[in-house]
């Protein structure tokens, strides 16, 4: 049995509440140095201006394996602060203008997305499909920030084909959304955000508790989830190139963790960008044809009593 996991980090240490493109630069190479000697692998979700400090560094980060995604704040483009505020057409034109300053920077165009807060609606997987992007992090499953426009409740906790018209749900849109990691018993922000594997949340003995869980939650699936994983989380904001700072202790913390319990659940654990578990998941699982069907449950219904 496999557990792939993938490390991403947003990357936007040049929007305007940070403004410290130095910082960003001596994150992510502070990063690739970290994945270089756990033999790990991450995906890098950037936003457009620090793709254009950095386009370099990205470049030859996914020289070496890593995966290069885009980013989007949309405030840092002249927009409102959320992207879950806006329709169809709003989000299309939005992340196509993303899409290009990326493409500047990179030379190709981006498969991988990922929203700022991943804030969404029921429009954002049919217009991450309309671009023709193909995967990335969008949900966070029972994270509930209406002030972010960004509400999730049960979502799918694994790798799946999103609802044409329900975000909430699975469905038929040609794009493999792979949520993050999440213990959404544990409960933070006022009960309105789950403990998710994001480094800078907490220590890595915390951590070790979401993961633990969400190996054996997978393991007991079986086929059920059929592309088992553990995503981390972090930003380009700490600085990882510092051997004695506490996020890069953190990380190192966390991949220990995650290599230890699947040794000892008999399982092995495989370095994945977020694009091979997306792969994965789609030599698997063909897209079906319509979304989810959804059935009234009658189970606590009285007689007489109409609901
Ligand atoms: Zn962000």
């Amino acid at each position: 049995m496999e557990i792939l996991f993938n490390i991403q980090a947003d990357c936007e240490a040049t929007q305007t509440s940070i403004r410290d493109a130095a910082l960003g630069e001596r994150a992510i190479r502070g990063l690739g140095e970290i994945l270089a000697e756990t033999g790990m692998k991450a995906t890098f979700a950037v936003i457009p201006p620090d793709m254009a400090a950095h386009a370099a560094t990205y470049r030859d980060l996914e020289s070496q394996g890593h995966e290069i995604g885009l980013h989007v704040h949309p405030n840092e483009q002249g927009f409102d602060e959320f992207l879950g505020v806006y329709g169809i057409d709003e989000q299309v034109r939005i992340v196509r203008q993303a899409m290009d300053a990326f493409a500047q920077g990179m030379g190709r165009d981006p498969e991988c997305f990922t929203p700022g807060y991943c804030s969404a609606n029921d429009h954002t997987f049919p217009a991450l499909e309309a671009v023709g992007l193909k995967h990335g992090l969008v949900s966070m499953p029972t994270r509930n920030l209406p002030q972010c426009a960004c509400v999730w409740g049960n979502s799918p906790r694994d790798a799946h084909y999103p609802h044409r018209h329900n975000r909430c749900l699975t469905g038929d849109v040609d794009f493999v959304d792979v949520p993050p990691t999440v213990d959404a018993e544990s409960r933070m922000w006022g009960g309105a955000h789950p403990q998710d594997l994001r480094i800078e949340l907490v220590d890595a003995k915390n951590h070790w508790y979401t993961i633990h869980k969400n190996v054996l939650r997978q393991l007991a699936a079986g086929d059920a989830i059929p592309v088992k994983y553990i995503k981390a989380v972090t930003h380009n904001i700490f600085d990882y190139s510092d051997p004695r700072n506490f996020r890069r202790e953190t990380l190192l913390g966390v991949i220990a963790a995650a290599r230890r319990i699947c040794e000892e659940q008999g399982c092995r654990l495989v370095p994945a960008t977020t694009a091979e578990i997306a792969s994965a998941y789609r030599a698997r699982v063909p897209i079906p044809g319509g979304g989810e069907r959804l059935a009234l449950d009658t189970r606590g219904r009285q007689p007489g009593i109409a609901s």
